[in-house]
């Protein structure tokens, strides 16, 4: 199903258009229009899905496929040093587009930019409480 009030699903699906890299019958790949570096793109489903939760298991499995196809053409045609996927699920996590997408940001020596947190340092009995609320 596509949103009617849901700017990725227009994108998406090429009523809005968008810088382009790929595109298949499920997804578009196109440039993030607020980059955090150069090539910075977005891997869009064609069909809505307000986050990962939501998106069908076959979407997720592809999304990671082109992800690692697009990352593989970045090293190669824009000789990034590195790259990060980013997938951000909810406002606590920096989401503000509902619909579901997974950044390919190319990193570059010097570039400036970090993707970072301060690490915790957990005793072993915390990281063990936190196991079992996961697994139980
Ligand atoms: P989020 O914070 O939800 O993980 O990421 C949303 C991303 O979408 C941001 O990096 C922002 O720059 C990008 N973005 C928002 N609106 C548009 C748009 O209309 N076109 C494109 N190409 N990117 C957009
Ligand atoms: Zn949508």
């Amino acid at each position: 199903m596509r949103k009617d009030d849901c700017i990725f699903c227009k994108i998406a699906n090429g009523e809005i258009p968008s810088k382009t890299l790929y595109e298949d019958p499920e997804f578009r790949v196109i440039l993030d229009l607020g980059p955090a570096t150069k090539g910075h793109a977005l891997i869009l489903p064609k069909e809505h899905a307000g986050d990962l939760y939501e998106l069908p298991e076959e979407s997720a499995a592809k999304a990671m496929t082109l992800a690692q196809k697009i990352g593989k053409t970045m090293v190669q045609k824009l000789h990034c040093d590195g790259l990060n996927l980013v997938q951000n699920n909810g406002e606590a996590a920096g989401q503000t587009v509902r619909h579901f997408h997974l950044h390919l940001i190319p990193r570059y020596v010097n570039d400036g930019q970090s993707i970072n947190w301060k690490p915790g340092k957990p005793s072993d009995e915390e990281l063990e409480a936190i196991r079992k609320t996961i697994v139980q």
